[in-house]
């Protein structure tokens, strides 16, 4: 089970950008496609397109970074330094979590 499991992160971590980068292309063209049907200007179409692209792009970063993100933060008392991963995989999640328990400038709240 724990094997199992192990392998889906894999698959997502190696999937992640390229999945993300289809679904919003997939998603702009067929917008775009329905407004070259309605007649719409070509220069508008593609603006919408592009529009509609970033977007689900983000949405889709956003969604991933929910299944397999990870977040390290400073250990500090009253620092608030953190730094957010999208499917790292263990190389770069260790490399980072120590970049971050040792972090040159603490942000540190003052009263
Ligand atoms: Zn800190």
């Amino acid at each position: 089970m724990h094997v199992h499991l192990f392998s889906v992160k894999a698959k997502l971590r190696r999937l992640a950008f390229p999945l993300a980068l289809l679904t919003a292309a997939a998603v702009g063209s067929e917008d775009a496609r329905q407004l070259v049907a309605r007649h719409v200007p070509w220069a508008l179409t593609a603006e919408c397109a592009l529009a509609v692209f970033a977007t689900v792009e983000v949405a889709v970063r956003e969604l991933l970074l929910r299944l397999c993100g990870e977040t390290h933060r400073c250990r500090i008392d009253g620092c608030r330094f953190r730094i957010r991963l999208t499917c790292p995989n263990a190389v770069q999640s260790r490399r980072w979590q120590e970049i971050a328990a040792a972090h040159p400038t603490h942000r540190l709240h003052h009263h």
